[in-house]
């Protein structure tokens, strides 16, 4: 299949890699010179822009930072919507506003291209390992057509319902997320203040009641955990400003439905503020300095 992937960043490049190894055709693009020269280097055919990639393509899968990288990208004079042929299928992977996406796959129907929402969650472990889970917003029929590419990228595919349900089940998501980083630190820092050595607390707690993904893949104490990005210097991974974005349409959405939120507001602060102090572009579980002693 003749495959444009759009966004080759620390989710969408593995992901176009492994769309590559699976034996599709892939076009690739990054406003990046340094994220197109790393899956050139494996081979990934890279376009020379957005629209040379999508010429022909009969599958568009973007991955980008936010709602104004997709708005900007699909929709407007140049926008990919109309350049893409009838009948192709778009994938927008990328975390947005549900309102976006919905905005997105109307003004795809009206030009007879079908688009889906399929934000992610595994991090970017389960990009590199295929293992992502996809939150699907479209129709049956367009997230059958799907499915074979989803599959080359996922471990599991979830029907969330209509245009924009993916966004809705993303941000669920990681708002509970965004919340058990700071309570798993919290207890971290709590422990090894007390003299507890933060291995044995950690594995202590993985096995107890207090068992997290956090503990389980993603430890936020450098050291604990060789393959989480604390012990890499808190690169890659998934970058606070990125979380703190999840949290921000978490909060918006939560107001329009008038539900209450109150840890998830509270987590949003958290994290705007180690953003503040200049933490933005660290993994978000960096966010244990502000509770770290020293
Ligand atoms: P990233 O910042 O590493 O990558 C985004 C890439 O998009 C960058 O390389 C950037 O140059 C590129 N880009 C931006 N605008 C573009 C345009 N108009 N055309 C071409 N390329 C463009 O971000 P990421 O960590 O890969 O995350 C991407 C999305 O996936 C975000 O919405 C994020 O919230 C979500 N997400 C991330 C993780 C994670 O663990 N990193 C996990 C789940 C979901």
């Amino acid at each position: 299949m003749k495959i444009a992937f759009i966004g080759l960043g620390n989710m969408g490049g593995p992901m176009a890699l492994n769309l590559h190894k699976a034996g599709h055709a892939v076009s690739a693009f990054d406003l990046s010179a340094a994220a197109c020269d790393a899956l050139r280097a494996q081979g990934v055919a890279i376009a020379a822009s957005a629209s040379a990639a999508v010429g022909g393509a009969e599958v568009v899968v973007s991955m980008l930072p936010a709602s104004q990288h997709v708005e900007s990208l699909y929709l407007g004079e140049g926008g990919l919507l109309a350049q893409i042929a009838p009948g192709t299928l778009v994938i927008d992977s990328s975390t947005i506003a549900a309102a976006t996406s919905r905005k997105v796959a109307e003004a795809g129907a009206a030009r007879g291209i079908a688009v889906i929402d399929a934000p992610v969650s595994g991090g970017t472990g389960g990009a590199i390992g295929g293992t992502l889970t996809f939150m699907v917003g479209g129709s049956e029929a367009d997230l059958a057509r799907a499915r074979p590419v989803l599959e080359k990228m996922g471990a599991n595919i979830f029907h969330a319902g209509g245009p924009g349900a993916g966004q809705t089940a993303k941000i669920c998501n990681n708002m509970l997320l965004g919340i058990l980083m700071i309570g798993t630190s919290e207890a971290i820092a709590l422990g090894a203040a007390n003299g507890l050595d933060p291995k044995v607390l950690s594995e202590i707690m993985r096995r107890s009641s207090g068992g997290n993904w956090a503990l389980e893949k993603y430890n936020p104490l450098p050291g604990v955990m060789e393959t989480a990005p604390a012990s890499k210097g808190y690169a890659g991974g998934f970058g606070t400003d990125l979380m703190l974005k999840d949290l921000g349409l978490a909060q918006e959405n939560a107001m329009a439905v008038k539900a209450s939120t109150p840890l998830g507001g509270l987590a949003r602060s958290l994290y705007a503020a180690h953003s503040l102090a200049g933490h933005g572009a660290l993994d978000f579980s960096s966010v244990i300095r502000m509770v770290q002693k020293g």
